[in-house]
This record gives structure tokens, sequence and C-alpha cells, in this order.
């Protein structure tokens, strides 16, 4: 990705995820899918973003 609009509603830390603004800690999609793994998530660890594409 040359040119990252971030957006910064969603501020992120995950410098391996292609949408992820590498001079920003925001995401550049318009919005994101929040989910989770586990059948009843009780803490932060619990929870997945799932838009999260591998950088190539
Ligand atoms: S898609 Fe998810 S993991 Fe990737 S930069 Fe956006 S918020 Fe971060």
């Amino acid at each position: 990705m040359d040119k990252c609009h971030a957006n910064e509603s969603i501020k992120c830390t995950v410098q391996q995820c292609a949408y992820h603004c590498n001079d920003k800690n925001y995401c550049s999609l318009e919005s994101i899918q929040v989910g989770t793994h586990e059948m009843n998530p009780t803490m932060v660890q619990c929870t997945d973003c799932e838009s999260f594409k591998a950088k190539q």
C-alpha cells in the first residue's frame, strides 16, 4: 500500500497487518470486524480483529 489513509477512529498497533499504517498506529480501513474465538469471552485476549490480513 503506497498511501495509507489512517482512520483515526481505529487505533491499531498490529504492524504485521496489511491494513496497518506503518508510520502511524492506525488502521486504514473504514470499518473493521471484531469477534471472538471463545465460546464465553472473559478477557481482552479473547477478542480478535477479524479484518486482519497478513502482509505479503
Ligand atoms: S484490520 Fe485490524 S489488525 Fe489490521 S490494521 Fe486494521 S484494526 Fe489493525
